[in-house]
């Protein structure tokens, strides 16, 4: 393999050359990052089944179908017992694990209804499957208690890491701080859960070397898994407005295969997930993204009457199998890659275990 792509030589510049890399340098690239990730983590995939809560949110992103102030949808919440059905379900299948994800929410009873579906996927799967959680900033003292309770990795993507396109995507205000965001990832990781963080990629006004710096900002942040995916604009959201300046889909898609690929460069040993937000835009998106690096997806596993509600952007896949069959399918399509699912592995991040030297 060329040295060319060599993870020392990633300088903020390099890397923003090589995000807009096309023909050969761009075949090079993913060549090398798929053999990073053979070379640390091999060909096993991992199954998170994605959980979605709630699209009740307390936030009002300018980007996101689920905001505060989108009044075109039907708000949810799934009962407890729709939860603990679909972690069972998971279980039951050999997923090594469920990620929890919700519209963000600060009341007690929220905090509380959170807590009890952690403990309780406990009891139910004799403590088998890894919860990993992402519900937004909440304060230390509340992700200490959910960790306490049996969480193990929490996602809270920064969305980006540029604090000037932060506050161009946000309100003005202290529920939508930049900073705010920023320490809740270092809570996160005080607090000893797995912490996962992320970026949306081809989002209006955001350069290449935005994107280069949010892959440093991963680095330095030593974070253990990463969920990235494309902007996908939503009719009924501000940043709409704005769709003039966005890239054409499957060149947002290549751009987050590319930051995909040099993300597993840089930091070869945590997890990756191949994100819903690919597929939005190529049916293969997905596996296009576990060839030349991720090893983590997150099949959705919501009760299918209430997906369409967790509508966050254009596209969004609704599967017309149930999720049995979308399971068979998945598994099949990895194996045709030359990729395995590793069934009742809780896949923890490697990096996870190398910094802390725990298994969990
Ligand atoms: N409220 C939680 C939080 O803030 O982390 C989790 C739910 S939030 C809907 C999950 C993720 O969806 C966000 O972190 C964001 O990156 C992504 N998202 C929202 N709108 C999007 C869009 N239009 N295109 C792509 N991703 C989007």
């Amino acid at each position: 393999m060329s040295g060319l792509i060599d993870q020392m030589e990633l300088s903020r510049e390099r890397l923003a050359t090589l995000l807009r890399s096309t023909g050969t340098e761009e075949d090079e690239l993913f060549e090398r990052s798929a053999s990073v990730k053979q070379a640390y983590l091999g060909h096993i995939v991992y199954l998170r089944g994605l959980i979605e809560l709630s699209n009740i949110c307390e936030k009002d992103c300018f980007y996101c179908g689920i905001r505060h102030s989108n009044r075109e949808l039907n708000r949810y919440r799934l009962t407890h017992k729709e939860v603990l059905d679909a972690i069972r379900f998971a279980h039951q299948k050999g997923f090594g694990s469920v990620a929890i994800q919700s519209g963000e929410r600060s009341s007690p009873a929220f905090i509380r209804g959170i807590d009890k579906i952690v403990r309780d996927a406990q009891k139910i799967t004799g403590g088998e499957i890894g919860i990993t959680l992402s519900c937004g900033e909440q304060t230390e003292e509340t992700y200490r208690r959910w960790f306490e309770s049996g969480a193990e990795r929490y996602l809270l993507r920064i969305e980006t890491s540029s604090e000037k396109l932060y506050k161009r995507l946000h309100p003005a205000d202290e529920k939508h701080s930049y900073a705010r965001r920023i320490r809740a990832v270092e809570a996160l990781r005080k607090t000893g859960y797995q912490t996962g963080s992320g970026v949306m990629i081809g989002l209006p006004f955001q350069s290449e070397e935005d994107l280069a710096d949010d892959l440093l900002f991963m680095r330095e942040m030593d974070i253990d898994m990463c969920g990235m995916g494309p902007y996908l604009e939503h009719a009924a959201t501000p940043l709409w407005e704005e769709r003039h300046l966005l890239l054409p889909l499957s060149d947002r898609l290549s751009l987050s295969l590319r930051m995909v690929a040099l993300l597993r460069i840089l930091m070869p040993d945590i997890n990756i997930a191949a994100t819903t937000a690919l597929q939005a835009i190529d049916k293969e998106g997905r596996e296009a993204a576990i060839r030349i690096g991720a090893n983590v997806l997150m099949p959705n596993i919501t009760p299918a009457r209430y997906r369409e509600d967790y509508f966050l952007y254009e596209n969004k896949p609704l599967s017309a199998r149930d999720d049995e069959e979308e399971l068979g399918y998945l598994d099949a399509r990895l194996q045709a890659i030359g990729h395995r699912i590793g069934y009742h592995r809780k896949g923890n991040s490697l990096r996870y275990k190398k910094r802390t030297g725990r298994e969990q």
